[in-house]
């Protein structure tokens, strides 16, 4: 049984093969925005047809709150600052942020940033995340 994929434009996750009782083809329906598929003979050929549809990227972007906190680096996003490559930060040993959260207040870390040609970093509130891209081959 082939699983659909999420709407590529509006990214919902419910959406279903549905017979047009006529003309008895089949399409697949997004119940989160009304777009459908092209209409097929199968309802195999419908699922085939919505699943190899290309992707809108936005979709890729999740609540801050499912990204790893590991240290792995991740695009963050914020209506702020936009994009930026960002890493979960935990807090040093020592520090009262630290001391804080060992007592029951807040996180154990902070959102990171590197600018590492000027030495620049800092500490932002991102909503959003993806992956990070693969690197260039070189
Ligand atoms: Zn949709």
């Amino acid at each position: 049984m082939t699983t659909l994929l999420y709407c590529p434009h509006c990214g919902h996750s419910g959406v279903a093969a549905i017979e047009d009782e006529i003309s008895e083809r089949w399409k697949i329906y997004c119940g989160g925005c009304g777009s459908s598929s092209g209409s097929c003979e199968t309802i195999q050929d419908a699922k085939a047809l919505w699943n190899a549809r290309p992707q809108d990227e936005r979709i890729l972007w999740q609540p801050i709150e499912t990204a790893p906190r590991d240290g792995t680096y991740i695009l963050g996003w914020d209506r702020l600052f936009g994009f930026r490559e960002t890493y979960w930060d935990l807090y040093g040993d020592g520090s009262p942020a630290k001391a804080s959260y060992l007592s029951g207040y807040g996180p154990n870390g902070k959102w990171s940033w590197l600018e590492p040609q000027s030495n620049w970093s800092g500490s932002w509130k991102p909503t959003h995340w993806m992956p990070s891209p693969a690197l260039p081959d070189v």
